[in-house]
């Protein structure tokens, strides 16, 4: 998926500018794992491109939801992304001085004929924007490690030990079978 913008507007005279805002509707999903802005939901891009002497300077801001679940206890989490980028787009003409070295760090964005490729610079912010692992509260207690039950949701005295009597009395039970199968084997 692509987004390009289409600056023909913009007079390529260094210290011009244009304002545009882009409303995009996501063919894929952007971001992480645990929580992204999902395929189908829209973006707002706002953005100023200036023209400098190298080429296109685009400030940008990206508005968005992301929505994922909780690397905890995995109870949904909405973060609402507002996030900042600068990039500099360069004219091929002026690249072409670069050398092959500059070239190939693929840090380099070229203005293409009419536009510019947004790609890349917004796929960075709004991984920028989302926390690798997102909390549905930065305590969250998380799930209990015997039953899988969402701490949060049960009172604190949340516990075990009647289960885990129950448990030692099984494994002592199979501890005698074997036992039992151990002697007949004999
Ligand atoms: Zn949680
Ligand atoms: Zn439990």
């Amino acid at each position: 998926m692509r987004f390009l913008l289409d600056i023909h507007e913009l007079p390529r005279r260094a210290g011009e500018y244009r304002d545009y805002k882009l409303d995009l509707v996501l063919e894929e999903a952007l971001g992480l794992d645990l929580i992204s802005i999902g395929k189908g939901e829209a973006i707002l891009v706002a953005v100023t491109a200036t023209s400098v002497d190298e080429g296109v300077l685009i400030r940008g801001k990206i508005q968005g939801i992301a929505r994922g679940d909780c690397a905890r206890c995995l109870e949904p989490v909405v973060i609402d992304v507002d996030q900042s980028f600068d990039e500099l787009f360069e004219y091929a003409s002026k690249a072409s001085a670069l050398t092959d070295e500059e070239v190939d760090t693929d840090e380099i964005l070229l203005v293409e004929e009419d536009d510019v490729d947004l790609s890349i610079p917004i796929r960075d912010a709004i991984l920028l924007a989302l926390p690798v692992n997102p909390l549905c509260d930065p305590d969250c207690p998380g799930l209990c490690s015997h039953c899988g039950v969402t701490l949060r949701d049960v009172d604190q005295y949340h516990s075990h030990d009647q289960q885990d009597q129950r448990w030692s009395a099984l494994s002592a039970l199979a501890e005698k079978l074997r036992e039992g199968e151990k002697r007949d084997e004999r």
